[in-house]
This record gives structure tokens, sequence and C-alpha cells, in this order.
């Protein structure tokens, strides 16, 4: 029971759950279940003056007492703070608590996705160096590497994502490391993890999956064999729009030297923000668990629906990668995308200009539902070729389903159709 449970078991248990058993505490398992671990994980049960949350340490830099103090920190025989850009007491529990969820030794946090994935690139790669990428993806991880990773020599190969065959053929003595969404943005489209992770073992190259999508709750990479799993906790970790965050988490060993150089990028967060991470954590399963509910029940209803031609969410069995999903996952998000039948990009955006309750912006992962047109909101600048080549239409429209409930949402989607009904 978590009551009975020593400060040092607690932060440093870890859930007990195989990807196949979902989220939460097995019967008769002496571990925690994914709520309890959010609730708790990685802090200290008794903290500063009996405060039942962490308190923010508002400070850029850290005071010793004397020259004594300050000798036997830079002798490595007290771990405490020294300075801001290299941690904070907020920061720390936070990255514990991520860590716990993710089932991973150690997590580094940074002042947002983007920064994580380049913090990470940068320490791992130098001049000379290749990285494979399964195509879809984030738009701006593809450009960070396609347009300035080359500047430093690096060297970006793009496969069809899913396409082992074709990461395979590329892989090559300066491949460093292998690189994919799961799942991905804006298809959803699910790979096969233990492949992913076992092809990169096969090789001696390092893998990274970016699970923002998927969360903890849903997929646990490193159970699968991934060196490093990456989120932007801006979406469903933070999950109130209201913050900026990105994680990393892996083994302590080889995080190191990327913790190393985030001191020197400096792309960390404040205590304030890490405050606020943390206190989104705190109902991150129940969260979740809503997200995947109202996620289905969106996708069924779209699916349904006379004027969509596609949806795509991997919970549905019309999904390509469903059985990649549904064996991996315990559940699969919140994020919706479809196309709008028969309407041009104008037809499609008099949709989202008539719902009520989502709001019209990027991002995903908040208790508010969101929702865009990718061609609009993403890929406006990019040719027509390009954006067929990234599977981006003009009738395109992502969805991501916030907290609120799924018959409003479904009502709401009803009325904004009929909207449209005349076109
Ligand atoms: C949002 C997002 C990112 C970038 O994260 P930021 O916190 O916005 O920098 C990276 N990958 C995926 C899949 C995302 O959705």
């Amino acid at each position: 029971m978590a009551i009975d449970m020593q400060d040092a078991e607690l932060r440093n248990a870890r859930p007990d759950q195989t990807p196949s058993d979902g989220p939460g505490r097995q019967p008769g398992s002496p571990r925690l279940g994914m709520s309890t671990q959010a609730v708790h994980a990685g802090e200290q049960r008794q903290k500063a003056e009996g405060s039942i949350s962490t308190p923010t340490f508002s400070a850029s830099t850290f005071t010793f007492e004397s020259t004594a103090a300050l000798m036997k920190y830079v002798e490595g025989d007290d771990e405490r703070q020294e300075y801001g850009r290299y941690g904070n007491p907020n920061e720390k529990s936070v990255e514990q608590k991520l860590a716990a969820l993710e089932g991973a030794e150690s997590a580094i946090l940074y002042s947002s996705g983007m920064a994580a994935i380049v913090g990470l690139l940068m320490s791992r790669l130098n001049s000379g160096d290749e990285v494979i990428f399964f195509d879809q993806c984030y738009h701006r991880s593809r450009e960070f590497c396609v347009k300035h990773l080359a500047r430093f020599g690096v060297k970006t190969h793009q496969v069809k994502t899913g396409d082992f065959e074709a990461m395979e053929a590329v892989i090559n003595p300066r491949t460093r490391m292998l690189i994919s969404e799961s799942p991905t943005n804006p298809h959803l489209t699910s790979i096969d993890i233990e492949q992913f992770a076992a092809l990169g073992k096969a090789y001696e190259v390092e893998t990274l999956i970016d699970a923002t999508l998927a969360t903890p709750y849903n997929i646990r990479p490193i159970e699968f064999g991934v060196d490093y799993v990456l989120h932007s906790a801006t979406k469903y970790l933070g999950g109130h729009n209201d913050l900026l965050a990105g994680v990393i988490c892996g083994t302590a060993e080889k995080l190191e030297p990327v913790r190393q150089l985030r001191g020197i990028l400096g792309s960390v967060n404040s205590p304030q923000n890490l405050y606020l991470l943390e206190r989104g954590l705190k109902t991150f399963a129940l969260r979740m668990q809503r997200h995947n509910e109202n996620g289905l029940a969106i996708a069924e209803f779209l699916e349904s629906h006379p004027r969509v031609d596609r949806v795509y969410y991997p919970g549905l069995t019309s999904h390509p990668s469903h059985r990649v999903a549904a064996t991996q996952m315990s559940g699969f998000g919140g994020l919706v995308t479809f196309t709008v039948r028969d309407a041009d990009w104008r037809q499609t955006s008099r949709i989202i200009d008539a719902v009520k309750i989502p709001r019209i912006a990027p991002s995903l992962g908040g208790v508010e539902s969101l929702i865009e047109q990718p061609l609009v909101m993403s890929y406006f600048g990019y040719s027509p070729e390009d954006r067929e080549r990234f599977g981006i239409f003009d009738n395109m429209i992502r969805m991501a389903c916030g907290i609120e409930d799924a018959a409003d949402l479904i009502a709401d989607l009803t009325q904004a159709f009929e909207a449209i009904s005349g076109d």
C-alpha cells in the first residue's frame, strides 16, 4: 500500500506494467499503478515546512555557507544545486516523476519538446554522422535535421514510415540514430516499436521514439528496448495548454553527456514552469483515460458520418496500422484526423469555423479540445507537391480531443457538418 511505503521506495518505484496489461495496478502486484505514480513519484514525502506540494524554489543561484561547503560540492561529496542552468529542486522532482511514469532510469527536462530533440541530437551527433527518420513526423523535427543538422555535416535520410526494409537498406557505418514517432502526427500511424528497437540493436545504432502522442499511459517504448523516449511535455504531460516543456527519458549513463550539454545550451525550465508541470501531472492518468475515451468516441462518430471520407485513428480497425497499435498500446489517445467528403479547402475551413467547443489552435493534449486544418496551420508555406508527399490534404482536419463530455463534442461536430450541408 502506498500509505505504508517509505519515502525512498515510493520515489524509486516503477509502475509494474507490461504494455499489454494496460495502465493501473495489477492485482496482487506490490508495485504501484500509474495514477499513484503520477501523484506521488519523485516527491519527498515530507517537504520543507510540511508543505504537501513541492515548494517553488524561485532562485537562479544557490548559496554556499562557506568555502569549505563549496569545496565539498566541487569535490562531488554533496549532491545539491549550484546554479539554475544546471538544475533546480523543482526540476529534480519532476524529472524523477517522469522517469517513474516512463519506466526509465532517468529523465532530462527541457524548455520545450523541440529543445529536447535539439539537445539530444546535438549531444549525440558529430560531423559525418547520419540519422534515419521515418518520414511522417513533426514538421519542425524534420526541419531541424534536414536544414540545420546538415549545416554541421550531419546527413538525414527519410524513409517511408513503417518500412523497416527501407530503413535497414540505408543503415551504414556512419549511421548513429534511428528516429520515429509513434503514433505519428497527423496520420496516427503506429510503428512496431519492438521491431524498431531490434533493428537498432542489430546494427548497434541508437533508437529514439517521440511518443508525445501516446504518452507513457498508452505505451512505454523503453520496455521494448528503445534507447531514448522523447515527449513534448507541452501536450498531455502538462495537459492544460498553459506551459511549454520537453523531456527525454533513458538510462542514466546515456543521458549524462546529454545533461552536460543542456547545461551549456541553457534550454531549461523556470521553477514556476516546473511547478505547473508537476501540478498538471497529478491528474495525468485521469486525464489520459478521458482523452482515450473521447478520442475513440469521436473517431467512431466521424467514421459513421456521411460527410466524412476517411478517419485516421489508431483505435479504429480501419487504420492500416491498427493491429500494431492494438498489440503495443493500451489506449489510443485524443488526437483524431479526418478528411471531409467532397470538400475543398474552403468548405473544410467552414466546418472548423462552425464548431463551438473546440478552439482553433495548434497543439494537442490539453483539457480544452482544439481543432485545425493542417493545410493552413502547419503546411501553408509548402508546395502542393510537398503536401502531397507528406500526405497533407486540403480537406483534412485534425482534432485534439480534450476532456469535455464526448456527447457535447459529438453534438457540436454534428451541427458543424449541418452548417455545410448545402455546400
Ligand atoms: C508538439 C510536438 C513536438 C514539439 O514540442 P514543443 O513542446 O512544441 O517544442 C515534437 N513532437 C511532437 C510529436 C509534437 O506533437
